[in-house]
């Protein structure tokens, strides 16, 4: 099995560049934050202090379900005890919790277990924070995608507006940066580039020159 890892901060374009990079390739896709948003959820649900009772939060997680299944049209949707949570993980409230739930290492260890078990199944471009130093050490191809905090916080605004969802500039620019902070000081599986991953700075790139950039990093890589 070929596996690509895609690891970078928070709006880097990881999710969007490589749903559509695992298209081209016939590769499947695997959004590993939507797993962490997930655990998130289940947490914000029962009412769980996440930072407060961090072993709480780590047993509620231990409870539920978390599974990654395919529509009709090839797109990941995510479920939590079977129902079908894609679209109810994407609020900033849920991000912001999914940064605190993912600094519990129980939660890693069990998120990281779901995740390599995909990557055994099929050909798979995965995406997240720790996929390239802990998840797949052993990936084929390892990117590291970044841009500049501003460029991608203006990314994901736009991205909540056209959702429909009521936020500012400046509060995505700031959850953004708590998140980054996060999840880079965090002791077990922190934020970070694999030694042999590649960097691409997709700063001031549309995404049609961002999916054309990849797409041909990973085929040139895979073919050697
Ligand atoms: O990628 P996304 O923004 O959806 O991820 C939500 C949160 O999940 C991140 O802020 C990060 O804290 C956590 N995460 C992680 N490790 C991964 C993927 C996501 O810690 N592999």
């Amino acid at each position: 099995m070929k596996k690509v890892a895609v690891d970078g901060p928070s709006g880097a374009g990881k999710s969007t560049i490589s749903r559509l990079v695992a298209k081209r390739l016939g590769f499947i896709y695997v959004d590993t934050g939507a797993m962490y948003r997930a655990c998130a959820l289940s947490c914000l649900r029962v009412g769980v202090d996440i930072k407060g009772d961090p072993d709480g939060a780590a047993a509620v997680v231990a409870e539920v379900e978390i599974d990654i299944a395919y529509g009709p049209d090839g797109e990941q949707r995510v479920l939590l005890a079977g129902e079908d949570v894609s679209e109810e993980i994407r609020t900033p409230a849920v991000s912001v919790a999914a940064s605190d739930v993912s600094a519990i290492p129980a939660v890693r260890h069990q998120m990281a277990a779901l995740q390599r078990a995909l990557a055994e199944k099929r050909d798979v471009i995965m995406d997240g924070r720790d996929i390239g130093t802990h998840v797949l050490p052993d990936a084929d191809v390892k990117i590291f995608l970044t841009a500049t905090a501003e460029d991608r916080a203006r990314r994901r605004y736009e991205e909540l507006c056209e959702k429909g969802q009521s936020v500012t500039y400046e509060e995505v620019l700031r959850d953004m940066t708590y998140r980054d902070t996060n999840d880079a000081a965090r002791a077990c599986a922190p934020l970070a580039a694999a030694e042999d991953a590649i960097r691409v700075d997709t700063t001031g790139n549309s995404l049609a020159q961002s999916i054309d950039l990849l797409y041909g990093i990973i085929k040139e890589r895979l073919g050697r």
